[in-house]
Formats: C-alpha cells, sequence, structure tokens
C-alpha cells in the first residue's frame, strides 16, 4: 500500500508537533505556514510557556499531560534541543481562590506530588513573590518553563529529518474536498492529497471549511520587566507561577534572557481582534501602567516598567477548551484549532492525537472535551 499523503495547514506548535508525529510513522507530509517556523505573528512565540501537570483547568488533563511530558523529553533527544526546563510550579493566592483550591484538588485526585506553603514559608523560600498573610502557595514540581520557538523548530527539525517536507511562506487560500481527498492550494500551485489537518490557530475563519467553528481571536499582551538580581530569577530558583490576587493577576516566568522576568496580565483582559492579521504590535500606555503597578505591588524584585512587550494573537472557544477530532460534515479531514492560552504544553500529545486520527481515524486518548462537535446546535 502506497504512503498515505497529508497535508498540515499551519506549522505553529500544534502543526508541528503533529507533522513530527506523522512523519515518524512514515507518512507522506507536506507542512504549509503562511510564515516561517517560530514566527512571532500568531500563538507559538515569546520565548517561554508554562508547563504543569496538576491542573486547574481539569483534572481529566491529567493523562494528557503527563503523555505531553514523555513526548516533549522525546523530542529533545530526537533534536538534540534544550525545549524543557523542570523549575517546578506555584500557585500563589488566597487560600480560598477557585484556581488555588482547584490545583489541590487535581493533585490528590491524581496523587500528584505537591506541597502547600502557608504566607510564612512561602516568604522564606521564594522571596521574589511578595505574599499578603492570607494567601498561600501550591508547589507543583512536576512543572517548568517551555522554549516555544526552539520547540517548533524542533519538531520541524525532527519531521523533516523523517521525510516530511516544510514549505514555509506557503499560505493555503483554497481547500477542497475531492473524490479521493483534498485539493489544496498556495500561490495558484494545487497540491493533492488524502488527509488534511487543519492547524491554523487563530487564523481559523479564513479557511472555508472552518468558518462556521466557534473561534475568537483575542490578543494577550506579556510584559518583561528587568531584574535587580537576575540570579535569584533564575530557574533554578524561580519556579514558573499562577498568581492570583485581590488586585492582579498574571502568570510569571524566570528570566531566560539574561535580564528580565516575563509575566502575562490575566485581569488587564484579552481583548477580540477581528483578525490575527489586526493585531497591533505594541500596548498601549493603560496597559502598560496598569501592568508596571501589578509588578511594583507583587514582584519586589523587578524594575517599575517593563523594558519589553510583545503582543501575541491566539484563538478561544465559549469554554476555552481546544476543538480537536474530525472535522464536522467533511471527509479526510482533522481540525485542531481554539487552544484557549494553554494549547502549547499539550502540544506534542495533541501531535499524537491528529497523527491518530489523520492515519487511523480514531485514538486511545480521551479527548470527548475537545469534541469539535460539542457547539453545534441541537
Ligand atoms: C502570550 C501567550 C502566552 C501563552 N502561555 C501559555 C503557557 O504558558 N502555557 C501553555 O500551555 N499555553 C500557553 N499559551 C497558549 C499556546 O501558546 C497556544 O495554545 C498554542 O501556541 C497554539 O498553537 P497553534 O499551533 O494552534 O497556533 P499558532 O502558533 O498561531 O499557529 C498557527 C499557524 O498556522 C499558520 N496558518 C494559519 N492559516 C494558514 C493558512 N491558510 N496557510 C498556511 N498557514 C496558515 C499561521 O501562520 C501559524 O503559524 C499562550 C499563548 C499566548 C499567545
Amino acid at each position: 500500500m502506497s504512503r498515505p499523503r497529508v497535508a498540515v495547514i499551519g506549522t505553529g506548535v500544534i502543526g508541528a508537533t503533529t507533522t513530527w508525529q506523522l512523519a515518524r510513522r512514515g507518512a507522506d507530509v507536506l507542512a504549509f505556514d503562511t510564515y516561517s517556523p517560530g514566527h512571532d505573528r500568531g500563538a507559538s512565540a515569546g520565548e517561554s510557556r508554562i508547563f504543569r501537570t496538576a491542573y486547574k483547568e481539569g483534572s481529566n488533563y491529567v493523562p494528557l499531560l503527563r503523555r505531553a511530558g514523555q513526548l516533549w523529553r522525546e523530542l529533545e533527544t530526537t533534536a538534540s534541543a534544550e525545549l524543557l526546563t523542570m523549575c517546578g510550579g506555584l500557585t500563589i493566592g488566597p487560600a480560598d481562590h477557585p484556581d488555588v483550591q482547584a490545583v489541590q484538588q487535581c493533585a490528590e485526585e491524581h496523587d500528584l506530588d505537591h506541597e502547600v506553603l502557608d504566607a510564612d514559608l512561602a516568604r522564606k523560600r521564594f522571596p521574589q513573590h511578595r505574599i499578603d498573610d492570607d494567601e498561600v502557595m501550591v508547589l507543583d514540581p512536576a512543572a517548568g518553563v517551555l522554549r516555544p520557538e526552539p520547540a517548533v523548530q524542533a519538531a520541524l527539525r525532527a519531521a523533516a529529518e523523517a521525510g516530511a517536507k516544510i514549505l514555509p511562506y506557503h499560505q493555503i487560500t483554497e481547500v477542497a474536498e475531492t473524490a479521493q481527498g483534498w485539493r489544496i492550494t498556495s500561490a495558484g500551485k494545487d497540491f493533492d492529497v488524502d488527509h488534511v489537518v487543519f492547524a491554523p490557530g487563530p487564523w481559523a475563519h479564513r479557511l472555508e471549511p472552518l468558518r462556521s467553528l466557534p473561534i475568537e481571536v483575542r490578543r494577550i499582551t506579556a510584559c518583561w520587566f528587568a531584574a535587580h538580581d537576575p540570579a535569584a530569577h533564575r530557574p533554578d530558583r524561580l519556579p514558573i507561577a499562577i498568581r492570583r490576587h485581590r488586585e492582579a493577576g498574571f502568570s510569571c516566568f524566570p528570566l531566560l534572557d539574561g535580564v528580565s522576568i516575563k509575566i502575562v496580565p490575566h485581569h488587564l483582559g484579552w481583548p477580540a481582534l477581528p483578525d490575527p492579521d489586526e493585531l497591533p504590535r505594541s500596548a498601549e500606555p493603560e496597559f502598560a501602567r496598569a501592568a508596571s503597578a501589578a509588578a511594583q505591588r507583587l514582584l519586589p524584585g523587578v524594575t517599575p516598567h517593563p523594558v519589553r512587550i510583545g503582543t501575541f494573537a491566539e484563538g478561544f472557544t465559549p469554554d476555552e477548551h481546544a476543538l480537536l477530532g474530525p472535522l464536522p460534515g467533511h471527509r479526510n479531514a482533522t481540525v485542531m484549532t481554539g487552544f484557549s492560552g494553554h494549547g502549547f504544553k499539550l502540544a506534542p500529545v495533541f501531535g499524537e492525537i491528529g497523527a491518530d486520527l489523520a492515519l487511523r481515524g480514531s485514538t486511545e486518548h480521551d479527548i470527548t472535551q475537545l469534541a469539535p462537535h460539542r457547539f453545534a446546535r441541537a
């Protein structure tokens, strides 16, 4: 039997890991992207991403997270790249905050190692954070920091070594179902394939078969603040953190650039965009001032104003869980989009699932809650 020919549309982290998984299983893969691998216009860039195992977003993700952790290590070995630093992870906030409670519940349910530090202990162990008296830290040792741009490149390098054809600067402008599979078009050139994996991130609405999917494009802004004592903010001393405070909320990443730590404010909102190509490349002064106020209040060891700001586009679904499965209403098509601000850490297992669906039509992983048809009207 001839090798199945699969097109992957989009090589952000989801398309890149899927391409890797398809190629290592012997498929004839063509992977297309409008831009270059690791570019900064979509959702898979910005220096760092959180990996955690005790998951406030739902404890049914834990088996997927465990598998993702193994696959990140495999990718590191295959591509000779350092991608995931296990620096541990903190969830910080009032003891009765729903996210603090959800993380503890998830850890208990799955018997995951974790430690709950009261305010005194938290201040001693992690003085990089300012803690109120009624706040706690939940420490998840199975957490760390991922490097997004090298990760995308590593997955595509591994895929290319396994025989995949990577086609940057190839925007897909048309897709049409044929009797045998699909015909897809880029710059006037047609490619006939048996199966299409749609992994377009926030650009989903640009592709006709995905137009009715409930994906909202949002802007997520990250701010970097210079550390007074860089050594105290490196991953060996500062875990990743999800900070929940009465006045502010953000995710926090250790120093990787030799200069600054990154926060992604949550409390200032992630505004909707009409289209990812309309992403403003800088933040408004009010946003920078509010982010600075949060950093000054909660991170005593950093400069008051950001030294760097980055904006990124991401696709969100109404329930903030991805759309992952066969594309409703079509044959020979898999859709993977709407990762809603938390897809990076899981990308290699999503890639494994994408390859299962493209090559076998099913997967052993439980992805019920990600079914693309769940929003279809009854
Ligand atoms: C600032 C920020 C912080 C985040 N923090 C975390 C975190 O700490 N931990 C975590 O797990 N997750 C995090 N996330 C979420 C995670 O990064 C995303 O869920 C993930 O990167 C989504 O990847 P993707 O491949 O779906 O999308 P993208 O990376 O946007 O990739 C889609 C690709 O498809 C290409 N494309 C689209 N249409 C076409 C077309 N017609 N033809 C060809 N190519 C096309 C685009 O050019 C793009 O390269 C964060 C997201 C953001 C934005």
